[in-house]
């Protein structure tokens, strides 16, 4: 492609207060436009990078004996009432009526879909098992969509759903799917992980996340020093049997003091979060020590409750000012949750529930008595010991989760009536599971994952083109006459290539093609010429190298070559 004839519209700002690298450049590189909040366009440039991951799946997921179909994006509420989830799936659910009145929704995942169609159609064992995926625009109203394609509102997904007779077959389709998983993330060039997760609104009993790992990463996951253990810590099991830590030092007298400094990292864990929420319709407080985060998920089962929203310090009393820091547990009238690491906690510090005033000395059995549920409510965190061995500990790195694996048993099967006749004539309900891969998501945890100070730095298998050919000078007869055949020979090659053959000046050149961040560089320019030469780079290279241009297209040829040998 010539770039005269390309659209890439670049841009040298920044998005303004954006901070997510990944969006960063897509928007200035010219890859991809914001259209409404958590919604974007694809640019050619945006778009041929999907293209690209849509092929790896789709080549996987066929090896894999999975079927394509197309789903409709607009579902009729009747199906949805049909499983339960109309009630359940909360606000994410885009709901609308049309002109008679009649509820719909916009698709954000599709179990109720594909069940619809399959439950029609399979009659006996000798059906299944089955495999069907799609690849679709799917809507989710995100509460805070961020960070671009990371979190948006409309993204693509790769969805597939899978119908066996028995447990057991089903677990293999599992483990089969999983492979699959890895071979399409190991074919995109991305470094990941594979760690047990929470099954979520999704439901079902056994569940896999795909994690890029990168640093801007939402997700903290955990693995174990000594076994293979790794999860989200949403689901990570702590080994909880008794630490020393809280009762070592003997109590102290409780009282009351103004606080002077915020608290230091270190000293952290003497301290009592109050966090206060919405339980359905009921305000309780959360306490949690100062240095553990609350798990939602946990938190949730504990409660037994299908909505659970934070609440403010204000909802305690409207008439003073009161910060987070200034709620605590004691004298505090709402039923309160407690994190069994606070358990016999001695000495320790809390918020006062007035402005700028803390309780010190507080010694948990002693000065509060009116907890009424204990429960493993945290986050597993660096440096807990595995629930798993009760050997190792934990150390956490981020991830961004690209993949996620259900096994759903007969969660959506059985109250939506998905049945077929088993062997013995008898009716059962299928065994399913569903695999979810997020294609848009993938293209920013790649750039996270592979990027500089200048820009991106594609992994081959996804980048839009292979090659970036430079004309340094495209008003000079030699330059231009030489770049053209070079570009020619390797578009005969099937080697995809953008020629920035633009009247601009060398400096923008080099700028824009470091932004797109395509692997491999080849610059013609004047000054080498005189020597017979061209230059080559790498995108990640500090430094180019010469090679005469009698030699560049074989030399592109092995380049390309041991590329793909090391991803
Ligand atoms: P998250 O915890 O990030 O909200 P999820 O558990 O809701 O993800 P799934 O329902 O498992 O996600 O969806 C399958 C895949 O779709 C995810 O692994 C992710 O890659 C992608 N995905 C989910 N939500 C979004 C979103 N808002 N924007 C982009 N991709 C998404
Ligand atoms: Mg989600």
């Amino acid at each position: 492609m010539r770039m005269t004839h390309a659209f890439i519209p670049t841009r040298k700002e920044a998005p303004s207060d954006e901070e997510v690298m990944s969006h960063i450049y897509m928007q200035r590189g010219g890859y991809i436009r914001w259209i409404a909040s958590g919604v974007y366009s694809f640019l050619p440039l945006g778009y041929r990078v999907i293209r690209k991951i849509e092929q790896i799946i789709r080549e996987e997921m066929d090896n894999a004996g999975c079927q394509e179909v197309l789903l409709p994006t607009v579902l009729p509420g009747s199906l949805w009432k049909e499983s339960g989830r109309w009630d359940h799936y909360g606000k994410e659910l885009l709901r609308f009526t049309d002109r008679k009145g009649t509820e719909y929704c916009l698709g954000p995942t599709h179990e109720e879909a594909i069940v619809s169609i399959v439950r029609d159609e399979i009659k006996s064992y000798r059906d299944l098992p089955l495999n069907l995926y799609q690849i679709q625009g799917k809507f989710r109203d995100e509460l805070r969509p961020r960070a671009g394609l990371m979190r948006g509102r409309e993204f693509l997904m790769k969805d597939a759903y899978s119908f066996d007779v028995s447990s057991e077959s089903a677990k293999e389709t599992y483990e089969a799917m999983r492979n699959a998983y890895q071979k399409i993330f190991k074919r995109c060039g991305l470094s990941f992980s594979i760690v047990l997760a929470d099954s979520g609104a999704i439901g079902g009993s056994l569940s896999h996340e795909f994690h890029v790992l990168a640093q801007s990463g939402e997700d903290t996951l955990v693995s174990c020093s000594e076994c293979h253990y790794a999860a989200n810590v949403e689901t990570a099991e702590i080994d909880n049997t008794e630490s020393t830590e809280n009762v070592t030092c003997s109590p102290e007298d409780l009282r009351k003091e103004t606080v002077v400094s915020k608290p230091s990292e270190n000293s952290l864990s003497k301290h009592i979060k109050t966090l206060l929420y919405h339980a359905d319709d009921e305000l309780i407080a959360v306490l949690i020590r100062g240095d553990h985060d609350v798990n939602d998920v946990a938190l949730k089962d504990i409660l037994n409750v299908a909505s659970l929203s934070v609440a403010q310090p204000s909802v305690l009393k409207k008439t003073m000012e009161l910060s987070l820091d200034d709620v605590g547990p004691i004298g505090l009238e709402i039923p309160m949750v407690a994190d069994r690491a606070l358990r016999d906690a001695h000495g320790m510090i809390a918020g006062a529930n007035e402005s700028n005033q803390q309780y010190c000395g507080i010694s948990i059995d002693r000065d509060i008595t009116t907890i009424r549920t204990w429960g493993n409510i945290r986050c597993a965190a660096h440096g807990d010991r595995c629930g798993h061995c009760k050997q190792g500990t934990f150390s956490t790195t981020r991830g961004i989760e690209v993949g996620h694996t259900f096994f759903l048993g007969t969660k959506y099967s059985q109250p939506m009536k998905c049945q077929f006749l088993n062997e013995e004539g008898k009716s059962a309900p299928v065994v399913m599971g569903c695999y979810g891969i997020g294609i848009t998501r993938i293209a920013a945890a790649a750039i996270e994952q592979n990027h500089d100070e200048h820009g991106i730095c594609w992994p081959l298998p996804i980048a839009p083109y292979q090659v970036a050919l430079l004309s340094l000078q495209p008003n000079d007869d030699e330059v231009k006459a030489t770049a053209d055949r070079i570009y020619q020979d390797l578009e005969a090659r099937g080697i995809e290539i953008l020629y920035d053959d633009r009247k601009e000046r060398p400096g923008v050149k080099f700028k824009d093609a470091d932004l797109i961040g395509i692997p491999i560089r080849i610059t013609v320019g004047r000054r080498t010429l005189d020597n017979g030469q061209v230059e080559f780079k790498h995108r990640t290279d500090k430094e180019s190298c010469l090679i005469a241009q009698s030699d560049i297209i074989t030399f592109v040829e092995r380049s390309l070559e041991t590329l793909r040998n090391n991803s």
